[in-house]
């Protein structure tokens, strides 16, 4: 519970750097990183290239804008990129395709957060003087809106396959691809593999306080530093935040499954309540469907009580575990689950 008294649920961002973060932030070696000479920065886009198994890498601000950076790079105005409609950058980033950048989005609904491959197949535009041109698709691994959801390597390999056979690029919203390698086991690159451009977010689960990395190819990341400016995200001396991404990403990413195993755990122990009804989870992210229209009753009961998630529907919740909750924060969860009566009164 970290001394402030809450038990906070909410999302995996509301974490605070560590100490080992702070420390390397303190004394950590600075430039102007739009001239390209921040060592720091230098060091995390370095080994994040390196551990995503592609020629460069590029710090910037945030998932939203790694994911729009991408989209421009990747992209003409007017052409349409497919993504799954549950996504991050289909629902939660304000219509930015279009506002930005002249695109139109082209949803498909998915399971589990995986567009059937022959569902993507079929929504690629075939040459004709009306249709936009299809250019391209971006998924997103684990699937936040799905449940924390891992899109298999083999589902990934096949789209890549798909993309290469139709000329379009793919981009994978990797906010959270640390947590499918956690709970898989699988490497980072071999992931990154399958995509043109990954993003992953430094300041979700591995607990950095700002920042997301792209990575891809030498001349697409070259170009995304253009975009970057255009969209006003180059930064100074921010070698004294990346000092933090970098211990997240070097230090951060196997303790993700003690976030995962808590999950198991919660969600378990919710459903023994009656009206409540979680998914297991694959990965750090709980569910948690509640009686008709009482999301919101049902999270103002665990507020009363300093255990915090949100609503996220009418009738479901989310829990999310992370390095600022522990075993203590779980059992306090369930405490309040599990007392006597109704959560929703
Ligand atoms: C959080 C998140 C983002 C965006 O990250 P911000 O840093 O909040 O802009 C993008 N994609 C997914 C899947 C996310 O969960």
């Amino acid at each position: 519970m970290k001394g402030r008294g809450v038990s906070d649920f909410r999302s995996d961002t509301v974490t605070h750097p560590t100490a080992a973060m702070r420390e390397a932030m303190a004394t950590a070696p600075l430039g102007d990183d739009v001239f390209g000479d921040d060592p720091t920065v230098r060091e995390l886009e370095v080994y994040a290239a390196e551990l995503f198994g592609k020629e460069r890498a590029i710090y910037l601000p945030s998932g939203t804008m790694a994911n729009q950076v991408a989209a421009r790079v990747h992209t003409r105005r007017g052409n349409e990129v497919i993504l799954e409609a549950g996504s991050h950058t289909f629902f939660f980033e304000q219509g930015g395709l279009a506002a930005l950048s002249g695109l139109q989005a082209r949803p498909l609904t998915g399971e589990r957060g995986r567009i059937p491959l022959e569902d993507l197949e079929a929504a690629i535009r075939t040459e004709n003087e009306h249709f936009p041109v299809t250019s391209l698709i971006v998924l997103e691994n684990t699937h936040n809106m799905a449940g924390g959801t891992i899109l298999p390597l083999d589902y990934l390999q096949g789209v890549k396959e798909l993309a290469l056979r139709h000329g379009l690029k793919f981009h994978l919203d990797g906010a959270r691809i640390c947590n499918a390698e956690a709970a898989t086991g699988i490497r980072l690159a071999d992931w990154a593999a399958t995509a043109d451009t990954v993003s992953c977010c430094l300041s979700k689960g591995l607990s950095a306080p700002i920042g997301t990395v792209l990575v891809g190819d030498d001349d697409v990341i070259r170009e995304a530093r253009r975009v970057r400016k255009l969209f006003g995200g180059g930064m100074r001396q921010v070698g004294v935040i990346a000092a933090a991404g970098l211990v997240a990403l070097r230090d951060m990413r196997a303790r993700l499954v003690e976030d995962h195993r808590r999950a198991k755990v919660l969600a378990e122990g919710l459903n023994a309540k009656p009206g409540l009804a979680a998914e297991e989870p694959e990965t750090n992210l709980v569910y948690v469907d509640t009686p008709k229209g009482k999301a919101s009753a049902v999270a103002a009961r665990f507020a009363e009580e300093k255990v915090l998630c949100i609503p996220i529907g009418p009738s479901r919740v989310r829990f999310v575990t992370h390095n600022d909750v522990d075993d203590d924060d779980v059992r306090r969860a369930l405490s309040v689950a599990l007392s006597e009566g109704d959560l929703t009164s």
